[in-house]
């Protein structure tokens, strides 16, 4: 028989985690001959309904789900990890200044930083997607000094997923005809969707669609702003597409990205593209072996090179500001 991947997710008993969990345990994540062993992390009051959530993944009767673990200790829930799918993390509430909301999740992936170091897996790979994923990415990395940084990622799929529809819609095309898509930056509104370098049947998306002002007061603003739009429309914040993007990102990173394609992540910078050295942003990854690797050489123009500045600019702030809280 197969070894099950050891899959933890923290903020289990969260909406992303209601989405997520029925996913990884019915084989979407490393498919269907892979038997996957679930860890779930909640905080001590949300324990009881994380039990309810079991009791329906019991009565799924997965035949890929080997076991089912849950706690609030990080130090117990992580060990032997494989993957870490870090999803709970404390939201803006009202009248919270960025500031304070960057040490309130210093509060939690500090030490989930820390358990990771000292329980995971050797071949760990740690993706975070609570928010603000990039930055809270980077404390839990700083925090780990036995795993190799290449191990932490932040969530930038769902944005790449969106940039992916928008342009497919605009175009009439299928997503499926949609290569080399790329998010730059930070997972937040100042996150850029580069049209430059992808491809729509093999052609290049800018040039085919060939309207600066639709790409400038269009398409970046209904990626970037589509979350606040469902939360509009629905009542409820997008979970279930941010699930299957945690989904696709990790089963990306494990599996591998096709031949001819790339996709978007958030990792520790090497200094590619002038993103200065360990911020935890987003670039096009190929991925093979289970590394990932920057995809180099790509021309960047005047238009460009301001977003992918601006967005990073926000993340030097983003790492200053928990260097003073003394995270890192
Ligand atoms: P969700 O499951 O809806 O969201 C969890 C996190 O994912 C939030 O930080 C959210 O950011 C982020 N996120 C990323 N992309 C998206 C997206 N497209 N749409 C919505 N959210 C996105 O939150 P819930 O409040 O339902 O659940 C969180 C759970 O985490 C709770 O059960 C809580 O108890 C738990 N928790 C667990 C911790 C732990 O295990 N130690 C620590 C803290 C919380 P944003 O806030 O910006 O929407």
């Amino acid at each position: 028989t197969t070894t099950p991947i050891k899959v933890a997710v923290t903020g289990a008993a969260g909406n992303i985690g209601y989405s997520l969990l029925f996913r990884i345990a019915s084989g979407a994540l490393f498919g269907p001959e892979q038997p996957v062993e679930l860890r779930l992390l909640e905080i001590t009051p949300a324990l009881k309904a994380l039990e309810g959530v079991v009791m329906e993944l019991d009565d799924s009767a997965f035949p890929t789900l080997a076991g089912v673990q849950i706690g609030d200790d990080p130090n117990t829930v992580f060990d032997g990890v494989n993957h870490a799918l870090l999803v709970g993390a404390r939201p803006r509430g009202p009248g919270m200044e960025r500031g304070d909301l960057l040490e309130a999740n210093g509060g939690i992936f500090a030490p989930q930083g820390k358990a990771l170091n000292d329980h995971a897996a050797d071949d760990v790979k740690v993706t975070v997607t609570g928010n603000p994923a990039n930055t809270n990415a980077l404390i839990a990395q700083s925090n780990a000094p036995d795993i190799p940084a290449s191990r932490f990622s932040a969530l930038t799929r769902l944005d790449h997923n969106r940039a992916i529809a928008q342009l497919a819609a605009k175009t009439g095309a299928t997503v499926a005809d949609i290569k080399k898509m790329t998010i730059w930056g930070n997972h937040s509104a100042t996150q850029y969707p580069d049209l430059f370098h992808a491809e729509v049947k093999g052609q290049n998306a800018a040039q085919l669609v060939n309207d600066q002002e639709w790409l400038e007061g269009t398409y970046i603003p209904t990626v970037a702003k589509r979350g606040a739009a469902i939360i509009d429309a629905r009542g409820a914040s997008s979970a279930a597409s941010a699930a299957s993007a945690t989904i696709d990102h990790a089963r990306d990173w494990q599996l591998g990205t096709a031949d001819g394609d790339w996709v978007s992540m958030a990792v520790p910078s090497d200094g590619s593209y002038g993103v200065p050295e360990g911020l935890i942003s987003s670039f096009p990854v190929t991925i093979s072996g289970g590394e990932w690797s920057i995809v180099q050489g790509l021309d960047i123009d005047d238009f460009s090179r301001g977003k992918i500045d601006a967005s990073v600019k926000e993340l030097e702030d983003e790492r200053e500001t928990v260097k003073k809280l003394g995270l890192l």
